[in-house]
């Protein structure tokens, strides 16, 4: 039987193609969303890939997300916490609001679905997490504390969580994207990519993608049990750790 993954935030941007991606090797895949109906009903009707509709930042609703999941295609084997959102302001502009909405969407949210899910890994002795970090949690950015304390989060759930699955079978992992060519980019000024953003990358255009999602199915493959507690940059060469 192929092996299940759930891709949050699968049907578009990044997670589309990592969704995509993951079918194309043989997985039977869950997209997960939050609100853009219309996106996902093109995406599943494209696809042939389910999609759900539920918020990651609340606890209960993935629960309710994960059991209906599991109740359709079975156990998880691999999750791909990718969903993300960006509230970009100067932290001495910055709102509770703004803080709450990004620390639960991007951070939370990966204690919310790798929670519902390890402890079956666990009993099955195999797992992979991959968690989609950033470019701007690795180095920091400004405009951006919420989302860069978020990414950077996740970079430490990734190695400690690591060590607790090392010798169940489960690896976590997660990659940093530097700038890439979805809704997220395109909602930043063009001035502010073409003056602030692409002179900054060597390899002299933002990212795609596919190439994040080619990332993905590396790690998710069972051939991949020696990485894990990884961050692997995909970034142009804009940021070298
Ligand atoms: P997009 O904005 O293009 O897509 C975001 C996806 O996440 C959508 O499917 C959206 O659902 C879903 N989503 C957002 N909030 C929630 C939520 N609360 N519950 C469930 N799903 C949710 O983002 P990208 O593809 O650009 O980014 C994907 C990930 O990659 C994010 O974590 C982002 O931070 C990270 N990243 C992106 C970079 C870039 O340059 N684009 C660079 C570095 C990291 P819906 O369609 O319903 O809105």
């Amino acid at each position: 039987m192929a092996r299940v993954a759930i891709v949050t935030g699968g049907t578009r941007g990044i997670g589309a193609a990592i969704s995509v991606a993951l079918k194309n090797k043989g997985y039977r895949v869950a997209a997960n969303y939050a609100g853009n109906d219309a996106a996902a009903r093109q995406f599943q009707a494209e696809h042939g890939i389910p999609v759900y509709k539920f918020d990651v930042s609340d606890f209960e609703a993935c629960e309710k997300g994960v059991q209906q999941i599991v109740r359709d295609l079975g156990p998880v084997d691999i999750l791909v916490n990718n969903a993300g959102i960006t509230r970009d302001v100067m932290l001495h502009k910055m709102t509770k609001e703004n803080w709450d909405a990004v620390i639960r969407t991007n951070l939370d949210s990966v204690f919310n679905m790798t929670r519902l899910v390890i402890e079956g890994m666990r009993a099955r002795n195999f797992g992979r997490i991959i968690n989609i970090s950033s470019i701007n949690g690795r180095k920091g950015q400004l405009g951006q504390v919420n989302y860069s304390a978020a990414k950077a989060g996740l970079l430490g759930f990734t190695k400690a969580l690591a060590l607790e699955g090392a010798a169940k079978g489960i690896t976590c992992n997660a990659i940093a994207p530097g700038y890439i060519n979805t809704d997220m980019v395109a909602a930043v000024p063009k001035e502010v990519i073409e003056t602030k953003v692409l002179p900054f990358i060597p390899v002299g255009r933002l990212g795609t993608a596919e190439e994040i999602a080619r990332c993905v199915t590396f790690l998710a493959a069972d051939e991949a049990g020696f990485i894990t507690g990884a961050c692997i940059d995909i970034n142009g060469g804009q940021y070298m750790a």
